[in-house]
């Protein structure tokens, strides 16, 4: 049966250039001399590390250990010293630094022991998903989300489609293509361990249309199953999980919802095949391939690398970049970023280095007035109003521009591409969007802060009532005492000694008694040495004459 596509709306033909590295076998990288690795690496909290400096750690050893439920564990990609635990650069668009543990290789890339699961058609889903998670798997198509996560619809609704991403509709990118054509075996693996997970009924495998070779190598490795390798046709952002979702089965995921709320889950093609090792295998995810591609590098290649490989290291290995070279994009053109620093490190989301030049990138041109053309709104593939946010992001009214959905915005770029006046519409959202999380921030911590001076201030206010109780208590038991003094007193009988100025008169008098008692004599006389007895004798006898003085003297 052929299956019955449908279109999302919007969408972009950016030019493809697939071509210029879709021919280059993947290749394995070198093993740097140091690799560094983020503690942040996906969506979520950031892993926490396990090891110090000055350890010696082994090839997949885990490093750092997930702080969360959305987090995942860094382990290490090759064998070597951990030589520092500090900040570094990192590919970010804000080109911060963050926390990095460095390993020094020793070139040995000596594995630590590897458990592969076993048998995960007999086991339960919940282990499948610890081992999915413990192997540090996040979505390997750009986004990062912790894949464990995934593989856990918790709204009660039955998967009815497993949709496998390879579409790779973003130009200059073709890891995922390499891999189809190179690995399809590996990933037809993982996809059954994904569908036993989620216990989908059916599995949809999405390739663009300008990657035949790819579409060819699925179909044959998926020959002995039930699992149909679609291709779709060419048109950008045809791999976002949403218009893809859209494009397989028509149906719209909900506005801040996921797809399992609707019936379907999504997975990368280079997921499946992360997952297939892990299961299979034993081994955590500590390498990934990536397309280094654009004008500005000499040789395009695709390398399987290690994560935490440098970017000038893995630059260098492709021959070096050209005189050229304006800038390195960490992915695409439309989704990428460009980095302040070419030694930030390969991470788990790295698809591609676009050393670009340039003519490879839009050249800078003046930015115009909008016009008003509406050309960005046709382009949009989530129906955004891409015009009004522009403008709702400018003014700083941040709200409005939540109404009109601005966290729906997938930051794809159709509209600051079609846009006649070259506004960069999508840095506005970034910026927009930035600043919300600021104030959403700032308005946790001064929440935090009121809460912790109204607490505060209730132990405080519980401290003086229960003061003034007890003082009132007191204040009570005084009074019954004297009541009780003078009532016997009327009644002609003697105040017992209990109220406290009674105590403490008969407390000094017994101890006058004691003292009027006592000859002066020194205490613990026993067993004496020699010696103490004779200077005890000396006291008595000075003693005996001081006396002796005072009497003549009266
Ligand atoms: S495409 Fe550009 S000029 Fe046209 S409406 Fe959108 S922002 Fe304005
Ligand atoms: S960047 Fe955002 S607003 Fe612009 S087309 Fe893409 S989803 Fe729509």
């Amino acid at each position: 049966m052929i299956r019955k596509l449908f279109k999302f709306p919007g969408g972009i033909h950016p030019p493809q250039h697939k071509y210029e590295s879709s021919s280059a076998p993947i290749e394995k990288a070198a093993i740097p001399r140091r690799l560094i690795l983020p503690l942040h690496q996906h969506i979520g909290e950031p892993a926490e590390p396990i090891v110090s400096v000055g350890e010696r750690v082994l090839k997949g050893q885990k490093l750092a250990r997930a702080t969360g439920y959305v987090s995942a564990p860094v382990h290490a990609s090759s064998s070597g010293m951990v030589v520092a635990i500090e900040d570094r650069p990192i590919a970010h668009p804000s080109g911060l630094s963050d926390t990095c543990i460095i390993v020094e290789t020793d070139g040995q890339d000596e594995w630590a022991e590897r458990t592969p699961f076993g048998d995960y058609r007999s086991a339960d889903a919940s282990q499948l998903r610890n081992a999915i998670r413990s192997a540090g798997i996040v979505g390997l198509g750009g986004a990062g989300f912790p894949s464990y996560i995934k593989l856990n619809p918790t709204s009660g609704k039955a998967i009815d489609t497993l949709i496998i991403n390879g579409a790779e509709c973003e130009p200059y990118i073709t890891c995922d293509d390499r891999l189809m054509r190179e690995r399809a075996t590996e990933i037809i693996a993982g996809i059954h361990i994904i569908r036993h997970a989620v216990q989908a009924r059916a599995v949809v495998i999405a390739i663009e249309d300008n990657k035949p070779n790819a579409h060819a190598a699925m179909t044959q490795a998926a020959s002995d199953t039930d699992f149909e390798v679609l291709q779709v046709p060419t048109l950008y952002p045809q791999g976002g999980e949403k218009q893809l979702i859209k494009v397989i089965t028509g149906r719209e995921c909900p506005s801040d919802g996921l797809p399992f709320q609707i019936g379907i889950v999504v997975h990368n093609v280079a997921t499946a095949a992360a997952i297939h090792r892990a299961i299979a295998l034993g081994e955590p995810l500590i390498s990934r391939i990536v397309t280094v591609t654009g004008d500005g590098v000499r040789q395009r290649r695709n390398m399987d690398v290690l994560i935490g490989t440098p970017f000038n290291n893995l630059l260098d290995q492709c021959g070096g970049t050209t005189p050229d070279l304006n800038r390195v994009i960490m992915g695409g053109p439309m989704m990428g970023f460009a980095l302040k620093k070419e030694c930030v490190p390969v991470v788990k989301t790295t698809n591609c280095i676009l050393a670009a030049t340039q003519d490879n990138v839009a050249p800078p041109s003046y930015v115009m007035p909008c016009i008003r053309c509406g050309a960005c709104a046709e382009a949009c593939p989530v129906s955004l109003l891409p015009q009004q946010l522009y403008w709702f992001a400018r003014a700083k009214e941040f709200d409005r521009a939540q109404d009109h959905h601005l966290f729906d915005c997938i930051e794809c770029g159709c509209c600051a591409y079609v846009c006649p006046s070259n506004i960069p519409l999508v840095h506005y959202y970034r910026y927009a969007k930035s600043e919300i999380w600021a104030q959403e921030r700032e308005k946790e911590k001064a929440d935090l802060a009121r809460q912790r001076h109204d607490h505060r201030q209730s132990r405080i206010e519980l401290a003086k009532v229960e003061k003034e109780a007890r003082m009132a208590k007191k204040r009570a038991a005084l009074k019954a005492a004297e009541a009780k003094k003078k009532a016997a007193a009327a009644a002609g009988n003697e105040p017992e000694a209990n109220t406290k100025q009674d105590e403490i008169k008969a407390a000094i008098a017994r101890a006058k008694v004691k003292k009027a008692q006592s000859d002066g004599a020194p205490k613990n006389t026993d067993n004496l040495t020699p010696a103490q007895q004779k200077k005890v004798d000396e006291a008595k006898a000075r003693r005996a004459a001081a006396k002796a003085q005072e009497s003549q003297q009266d």
